[in-house]
């Protein structure tokens, strides 16, 4: 009789799309089961003409329903539809619970949290770049140090009586090198500091491919030397040997100098982990860890364990401590040479997804350990810590941009962004309540335009054979990067350079970015997804800020991303510190994400991860 009667009830079928990045895993599939079994009347899946009866969880598992994919649910009966509409939004509600953090993912975040106990005393702290080592303290007050930045007619004077002062000395090995530096430097133009950096800009491309090439140090030497002291770096004086470094504060512009220092790990009081440096101390890949106090550790005068990656540092150590923690630091040695070894490979998935890895970088120097980690390009170029101290000549522009360009086939540079934590003291920004929500990036467009045309002019001049992207940073609405990109056509038409090879895009920071991608798919080349300003600017929290802390693994993150991913009909890439963030690459990558442009110190990290997703 059913049989009968069911023959003369119409069918009812509805289609969905699989939401749930982590595809239909076994709890959404027992919860669509129990949901399916509250109706009188069969209900099936049909996918990839298998069909799976939708109270049985283990038929719908066996569809292996992945994000993306696209089925048919059919039934019928007598509330046919409303079985069929509660099921979808069941889905629907499943995918957005879902779309946190993928479960291989999310093992990886709960090993990486795991506690490791340590018998000596324990003081607790937030990671900022993971890691072990172990070694003696050394401690720096940069009040006392003191950061005062020189006028350069001092910082030349004092450089000339440091090389003095290191060339006399019999005990130095490479007093004989200092002498000579000091002649280089007595002998270079000096009436201003442009004029100096040119002249060295001159002498440098003068002496490329020739036998005296390795003079080029030189130079570079002295114009670190001269450059640092108006930068007000006058922590140089760092240990060669190994040393944790314990600091009440860091600026972005005292990184590069500690790094080459005998450094091993670093304790800073209460910095952000999303600010510019913690993010300076992830791509020199600094073990470190912020703390809320540091007196506690100051006066320590045995070696202590630093472990980064558990945000702890163990200050009077066991003796097994010690083997803990030597046996972690051979553990990643080893990790990463065997990563290493295969950074020049394509970062593939198992499924045969290529990701494409790009580096961010700030200068030169690191375009060339980007290059030597095995990236495929540049993603991000920072082009405010090119020029900190004064405002470079277009000359000096060019010639930063072209040996950077030359280096790589493609090469994102964003224009200045300057404003928020980052300052430049040749650029004047009137104090503002808010920084952050004030004049920064693309808005420079309208209160030093001079500067973002002779920037744009440089980069223009500056392209070779490679592509150059140029991508405008804190852009907020259409309007804005139409007006930039045409000034920058307009410069390139005025000036006779062409547009072959260049493209325009733009940094999705800013929320109002993701209600206008519809109308940004009309302009724009492509986009890069900066996480750091688009979770700061999506939750309201300060990125610099010491104790409000942003949940860097937020359900709403992601969801901005697969919005982004969905909407959008010109490449993503993600430039944010998440992209470096081996918790969560399966994850991006499940959301479709192709292109990752990462801290050059992580790119074999995250090739070795993508290959194992
Ligand atoms: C970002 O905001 O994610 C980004 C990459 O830019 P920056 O960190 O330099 O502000
Ligand atoms: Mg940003």
């Amino acid at each position: 009789m059913r049989l009968i009667k069911d023959l003369f009830v119409k069918k009812n079928s509805i289609t969905v799309n699989i939401e749930a990045i982590n595809g239909l895993h076994l709890r959404p599939c027992a919860k669509i089961a129990s949901l399916a079994k509250e109706f009188p009347f069969d209900i099936n899946f049909i996918f990839n003409n298998q069909s799976a009866n939708a109270k049985n969880m283990n038929e719908i598992l066996s569809l292996g329903l992945e994000y993306g994919n696209e089925i048919t649910i059919i039934t019928k009966g007598k509330n046919a539809k409303d079985a069929l509409n509660e099921i979808k939004t069941l889905l629907d509600e499943l995918s957005t619970h879902d779309s946190k953090i993928s479960s291989s993912d999310e093992e990886l975040l709960n090993n990486e949290n795991q506690i490791i106990s340590y018998d000596g005393e324990i003081k607790a702290g937030v990671s900022i770049c993971g890691g072990v080592c172990v070694a003696n303290i050394h401690f720096m007050n940069s009040e006392l140090c003191g950061n005062e930045k020189m006028e350069f007619s001092n910082a030349l004077l004092k450089s000339l009586d440091e090389l003095e002062i290191l060339s006399n000395d019999n005990e130095n090995r490479e007093k004989d090198i200092f002498l000579a530096q000091k002649a280089m430097l007595d002998n270079l133009p000096n009436s201003s500091y442009e004029i100096f950096n040119k002249a060295i800009i001159d002498s440098i491309k003068m002496l490329e491919n020739t036998a005296n090439q390795s003079k080029i140090a030189d130079y570079k030497d002295i114009e670190k030397r001269v450059f640092d002291k108006m930068n007000g770096i006058l922590i140089k004086d760092l240990p060669s040997y190994d040393f944790i470094l314990i600091s009440n504060e860091l600026l972005p512009s005292e990184i590069k100098n500690i790094s080459t220092s005998g450094i091993k790990g670093v304790i800073v009081q209460n910095i952000s982990p999303r600010s510019h440096v913690a993010l300076l101390l992830r791509s020199y890949n600094i073990p470190s860890i912020t703390v809320d106090d540091i007196s506690k550790l100051i006066n320590i005068d045995n070696e202590i364990i630093l472990d980064a990656s558990s945000g702890l540092v163990a200050i009077n150590p066991s003796r097994n401590d010690m083997d803990i923690a030597n046996s972690r630091i051979n553990k990643a040695n080893m990790k990463s040479k065997s990563d290493a070894s295969d950074r020049f490979e394509t970062a593939t998935t198992k499924s045969g997804k290529i990701i494409k890895i790009l580096a961010n970088i700030t200068d030169y120097d690191s375009a060339v350990e980007a290059k030597e980690s095995g990236c495929e390009g540049i993603g991000l170029l920072r082009t405010e810590f090119l020029f900190q101290t004064t405002k470079p000549t277009l000359d000096k522009q060019l010639y930063e941009y072209s040996r950077i360009f030359e280096l790589f086939d493609e090469v994102t540079v964003r224009t200045l962004d300057v404003g928020g934590d980052k300052k430049l003291p040749y650029l004047i920004i009137p104090d503002e309540e808010n920084p952050f929500l004030g004049v920064r990036g693309i808005r420079l467009f309208e209160t030093h335009l001079d500067l973002m045309k002779e920037q744009l002019l440089a980069i223009l001049l500056a392209k070779q054979s490679g592509e150059v992207k140029i991508m405008f940073p804190m852009v907020a609405t259409v309007d804005e990067f139409v007006n930039a990109k045409n000034i920058a056509v307009d410069i390139a038409t005025k000036n006779d350079i062409s547009l072959d090879g260049i493209s325009f895009g733009i940094m999705i920071e800013v929320p109002s970015v993701l209600f206008l991608i519809e109308e940004f798919n009309k302009v724009v080349d492509f986009y890069s997804i900066g996480t750091n300003d688009l979770s700061q600017y999506l939750f309201a929290i300060d990125r610099t800020h010491a104790s409000l802390k942003i949940d860097s693994y937020s359900s709403v993150l992601f969801d901005a991303i697969k919005l982004i991913r969905k909407q959008s009909t010109k490449p993503v890439s993600i430039c944010g510190e998440l992209a470096s963030d081996i918790k969560v690459i399966k994850t991006l990558v499940d959301i479709g994400i192709e292109t990752l442009s990462v801290t050059p110190a992580m790119i074999p990290t995250i090739k070795a991860r993508i290959r194992d997703v």
